[in-house]
C-alpha cells in the first residue's frame, strides 16, 4: 500500500477554516514603526543553519532562537527562516485584539511570551483583554505569509492537528523542529504552513511504503522508499539502523527491513528517512509507524533441576552475547529470493508459536519465546529455510547443537537443539539443503526444532517469512 496523505475531506476542512476566517496572517496588525524589516531567508537544498548563519554574519544560536527551532538539524529546502540581523531585528508592532484572541495566542503568533506582552502593556490581569484593544508587542517578526499559529489543546495530537489543517504530519514535525512528533503538550505553539497543505513528501522522496500495515509486535517491517531521482537512502526505525538496498528491476526504489521487538510497547514509533542525492542535497522526513499488540499466549514452563541449571543468568547472557556477536557482521545484500521454507518436510506441528510470554518454574512471564518450536522425532532432517552462509555450526550450552545462517541484510535464521550438525561454518547453503537433525540438546525438554529468525538482531516471527514474500 502506498502511503497517500490527506484526501478530499481535507479540502473540505480547509474550506471551512477559510470560511470561518481563522486565518490570522496580517490581521489587525499595524507595524508602528518597524525598527528594521526582518530578513527572511528561504532555505535552499544543501544548506545548513551553519552555512546560513555564515552568509548573514550571524550565529546558529541566534537563528534557532529567532525561529523557535527545537532541533537545529531539521531544516528543509523551502523553509522560511527569520534572520536576526544584529540587535535591531526585533520589531515593535501595534496589534488590535480580534475576537478569539488570547494573550497566549498572540504570544504564540508573534514569537514572544505572555509575560512580555503583559509587562509592556502594563496589563494587571493578562486573562482580561478585549476585542478592539490595542497592544504593543515586541516581536522577532510576525509569522511568515500563509502561516497560521495553533495552540495545542489538551485533546490534540499532531496527527489530528495535521488533519485539521490539511498539512502533512512530517511537515508539521519539521517546521516546528519536533524531535518526537508523538509528544506535543497542551499550550505548545505550533506553526502551520498553510501553503504546504496539499504538498506531499519533499523531493526527492515520492512515496514511502510500510508493510505490513499495521505492523504488530514481533513482525518484520518492510520499508520501501520511492524517489524522484537516484539517491542514497539511509534511516532509522526506533533507533535501529536500517540498511537500504536498491530494488531489483525498479528505478529509484530502495528497501530496508526493521525488526519490531516482540516486547515493544504498542504505540507510535519514529521512522527517520534521509536521502542524499547526487547533487549533494540532503533531505530528511519523519514518518510515524503505529505498532499494534501481538496476540501472544502465556506459557508456564517447569524444568527439572538439571535443565534449570542452564537458566543461570551469566550462562544465558554469555551465550546471548556470543549469538548476537555472530549476527552482527552480515552480508550487505540479500542472498534469498521468494518465500522462506519451513525447515522440516512433511506434516508440520507447531508445539509453541513465536512470542509466547514465558514463565519458568512459576516465575514472572517476563521473557518471550524467540522462535517457533516444531514438533518432530529425534533424527528428523532439518533443511535451510533460505540460501545463505553458515555463520555458526557448533554446540552451545543453552541452545544445544546449533546452526546459524546469514541470509544477508541483517537477516539470520537459527536452528537449535539439534542431535547432529551437517554443515560447517563459512560454507554456503542453498534453500532446502540439509543442515542437521532434530534433537533435544541444550535447554530442551523433548525432541523438537526451535527455529528462529532475526532482523538487525531483533528476534521476529519466522512464520511471517513463510507466508509473505519479503521484500
Ligand atoms: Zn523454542
Amino acid at each position: 500500500m502506498i502511503v497517500k496523505r490527506w484526501k478530499t475531506i481535507v479540502q473540505f476542512v480547509i474550506g471551512l477554516l477559510l470560511a470561518s476566517s481563522l486565518l490570522v496572517t496580517g490581521r489587525g496588525v499595524v507595524a508602528a514603526p518597524p525598527l528594521q524589516e526582518p530578513v527572511i531567508h528561504v532555505v535552499q537544498a544543501g544548506e545548513t543553519l551553519f552555512s546560513i548563519a555564515q552568509k548573514y554574519g550571524t550565529t546558529v544560536e541566534a537563528i534557532v532562537a529567532a525561529n523557535g527551532l527545537s532541533n537545529p538539524d531539521l531544516i528543509f529546502a523551502g523553509q522560511k527562516l527569520i534572520i536576526p540581523t544584529g540587535e535591531t531585528a526585533e520589531t515593535l508592532l501595534s496589534v488590535i485584539v480580534q475576537p478569539g484572541d488570547t494573550l497566549a495566542l498572540l504570544a504564540c503568533r508573534y514569537n514572544t511570551t505572555v509575560q512580555a506582552i503583559a509587562e509592556r502593556n502594563r496589563l494587571i490581569n493578562p486573562a482580561l483583554i478585549r476585542v478592539g484593544q490595542s497592544l504593543s508587542i515586541l516581536t522577532l517578526g510576525p509569522p511568515p505569509e500563509h502561516t497560521q499559529m495553533h495552540i495545542v489543546q489538551s485533546e490534540d495530537t499532531l496527527v489530528q492537528v495535521a488533519w485539521r489543517y490539511g498539512v502533512g504530519f512530517w511537515t508539521l514535525a519539521q517546521v516546528n523542529g519536533l524531535r518526537n512528533p508523538n509528544i506535543i503538550s497542551t499550550g505548545q505553539c505550533l506553526s502551520i504552513p498553510l501553503d504546504r497543505a496539499s504538498e506531499e513528501l519533499p523531493l526527492p522522496f515520492s512515496a514511502v511504503e510500510k508493510m505490513p500495515s499495521p505492523v504488530v509486535q514481533g513482525q518484520t517491517l518492510v520499508i520501501k522508499v520511492h524517489t524522484s531521482r537516484p539517491a542514497t537512502v539511509s534511516g532509522t526505525f526506533d533507533e535501529q539502523l536500517l540498511t537500504f538496498v536498491p530494488q531489483m528491476g525498479q528505478d529509484s526504489t530502495y528497501w530496508a527491513l526493521a525488526g519490531v521487538d516482540a516486547m515493544a510497547r504498542p504505540g507510535s514509533y519514529d521512522l527517520y528517512l534521509t536521502a542524499h542525492d547526487e547533487a549533494g542535497g540532503v533531505t530528511t522526513v519523519i514518518e510515524s509507524v503505529p505498532v499494534g499488540a501481538g496476540n501472544f499466549e502465556v506459557q508456564n514452563i517447569y524444568l527439572s533441576p538439571e535443565v534449570s541449571a542452564l537458566l543461570d543468568p551469566m550462562l544465558v547472557r554469555d551465550e546471548q552475547l556470543r549469538v548476537a556477536d555472530v549476527m552482527d557482521d552480515f552480508a550487505p545484500s540479500p542472498a534469498w529470493t521468494g518465500l522462506f521454507q519451513v525447515p522440516l518436510r512433511g506434516e508440520i506441528n507447531i508445539s509453541s508459536p513465536f512470542g509466547g510470554r514465558r514463565s519458568y518454574n512459576g516465575g514472572l512471564a517476563d521473557s518471550y519465546h524467540g522462535g517457533v518450536d516444531l514438533e518432530a522425532d529425534a533424527g528428523t532432517p532439518v533443511y535451510a529455510a533460505a540460501t545463505g552462509r553458515v555463520a555458526l555450526a557448533e554446540s552451545l550450552r543453552v541452545r544445544g547443537n546449533a546452526v546459524i545462517l546469514d541470509h544477508g541484510m541483517g537477516v539470520y535464521t537459527g536452528y537449535w537443539h539439534l542431535s547432529g550438525i551437517a554443515v560447517q561454518a563459512g560454507q554456503t547453503v542453498l534453500a532446502g539443503d540439509l543442515i542437521g537433525y532434530v534433537g533435544s540438546t541444550g535447554l530442551s525438554t523433548a525432541p523438537h526444532l526451535h527455529w528462529e529468525l532475526r532482523v538487525n538482531n531483533v528476534q521476529v516471527d519466522p512464520w511471517q517469512w513463510t507466508q509473505q514474500i519479503i521484500p
